[in-house]
């Protein structure tokens, strides 16, 4: 890897300021299967140390002034976007995404870093008019101390810096489990960290065995709040764990997206929310259209505009030139498509575009699009998270509502029309926690990001970012 600053190249875990492991983990680039690094294995015990130096520089951390804060966390802001380019090289050679893909990824996950580097100063309390005369009523936010926040493959910076920027700017201290797939970015990103000045313990991150780490994070009494992005599975899993000391869970699992289309909708714009909805980061996004509803009046002509997009989107390896869609992460996320196809196929639906492997072998798989989709089919029912747009038609509102919340996921929805009374009723009719109403790409630092349902639990980004990391606290001071 060709970086500017090698530095940032880490082999070693972050706890309490210091390295630490030797590098046992491989890390592959997922469109070579080529080793780029290697990270330690660390399993409970470490997960223990590094909790316990979490909860050490908890005090400190905390009492200093927002602003102090803030101002380190501005600094670590500046140090991405100053190590833009290597970070973005980092990230595309473990997770494959392209590299305008990958920068653009850095630009959003810094901007976390920046958004909660302001907010660290607005975490207002309140005064309630008292039912005593002679006593009054406050009500303080406190920051809820250590936090463990456990971060999946698909955005290895953004999901970091979405929490661990809203934890670290309430004055939290934090121990973040990155996925085991993507360490390298979140430990370039530690490395960053530390040149800001955040002080030892205060921000800690360790590889190592999943499970293991998942289960001292979990259930250790000293951490207060767990933050966790990834499956439905694993956030079950975590939720259960967390019972037994009764944690803050914050959860942002999978979805299922609808992405629905009426009659009257602007059908070009539709078309072109639908490529980058389905289509970014090679469909391998928790916001992106899982399945594509389409009016019956305007169903022939949106498959043919939107086959002809697919058609165009270049595939190949994240660094070469024009390239759109990188490989999946890995050979088990290419059978999941493969298999979605293959039942999809068989129970009727009929390949418009795509539909194999690419050429290219490895994790490469031709960006598809399939039509005549029935809810028969699994590719509805489950997540892909692959290039595979399944497009299905509908008749009426009413039938594409239904449709839309026949899911146990209610993560993000989409909808595209020129009426304004169906844009509203339908955006309030979905049981999701993210709506994009004539727009296709959802995330920004500004908005709450979350889901409804077995989607998760929580928001993150925004104001409301801030509150998984707060607690009320109300003292009635009397004696006046
Ligand atoms: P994905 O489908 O994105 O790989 P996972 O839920 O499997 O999602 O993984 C998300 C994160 O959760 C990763 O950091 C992974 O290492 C971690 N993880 C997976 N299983 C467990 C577990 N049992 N306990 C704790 N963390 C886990």
């Amino acid at each position: 890897m060709n970086l500017k600053d090698a530095s940032l190249l880490k082999s070693r875990c972050l706890v309490n300021g210091e390295w630490i492991g030797n590098p046992e983990i491989v890390v592959e680039n997922p469109s070579t299967n080529e080793a780029i690094g290697s990270v330690p294995r660390l399993g409970g015990a470490d997960a223990r140390l590094a909790i316990k130096h979490a909860q050490t520089a908890f005090p400190h951390w905390s009492r200093m002034t927002a602003k102090e804060r803030g101002k380190i966390i501005r600094r670590w802001y500046e140090l991405m976007i100053e190590n833009k380019d290597d970070l973005a090289l980092i990230l595309t050679s473990e997770q494959g995404k392209p590299l305008a893909e990958a920068a653009g990824e850095i630009d959003y996950a810094a901007n976390f870093l920046e958004f909660f580097a302001e907010e660290a100063k607005r975490v207002y309390g309140e005064t309630i008019p008292s039912h005593k005369a002679n006593a009054r009523i406050v009500v303080t936010k406190q920051p809820v101390g250590v936090v463990a926040a456990i971060t999946p493959w698909n955005f290895p910076a953004a999901m970091i810096t979405r929490k661990v920027g809203a934890a670290l700017a309430v004055g939290c201290t934090v121990v973040c489990k990155p996925a085991t797939e993507t360490p390298l970015t979140a430990l370039a990103l530690a490395e960053l960290g530390q040149r800001a000045g955040i002080p030892a313990g205060v921000l800690n991150v360790i590889t190592g065995k999943s499970f293991e780490i998942g289960e001292e994070l979990t259930s250790n009494p000293a951490v207060r709040a767990v933050t966790f992005t990834g499956s439905t599975e694993v956030g079950k899993i975590l939720m259960r764990q967390c019972a037994s000391t009764i944690k803050k869970v914050a959860l942002e699992l999978g979805g299922n997206a609808p992405f629905i289309v009426f009659d009257d909708a602007d059908l070009h714009a539709a078309v072109k929310g639908a490529v980058e909805a389905k289509f970014r980061n090679t469909g391998q996004t928790c916001v992106c259209a899982n399945r594509i509803l389409v009016q019956s009046g305007v169903y022939s002509v949106f498959i043919e505009l939107l086959a002809k997009e697919v058609a165009k989107l270049k595939v190949g390896d994240g660094t070469g030139r024009g390239v759109v869609q990188g490989p999946l992460i890995n050979a088990a996320a290419v059978r999941k498509v493969e298999e979605h196809i293959k039942d999809a196929v068989e129970l009727g639906a009929e390949i418009v575009v795509g539909g194999e492997r690419h050429e290219l072998g490895g994790n490469f798989i031709q960006p598809t699009v399939l039509k005549n989709v029935t809810t028969s089919m699994l590719l509805t029912r489950e997540e892909t998270f692959g290039p595979l747009a399944p497009v299905c038609k509908f008749e009426t509102e009413e039938e594409a509502v239904a449709l839309a919340n026949d899911t146990p996921s209610g993560l993000a929805a989409y909808l595209y029309s020129r009426d304004i009374g169906r844009c509203w009723r339908v955006a309030e009719a979905l049981e999701v926690g993210m709506v994009g109403v004539n727009e296709g790409l959802l995330a920004t630092e500004l908005a709450p990001f979350g889901g409804v349902k077995e989607s998760g639990l929580g928001r993150e980004g925004s104001h409301y970012g801030i509150e998984e990391f707060v607690e009320a606290k109300y003292m009635l001071v009397g004696g006046l």
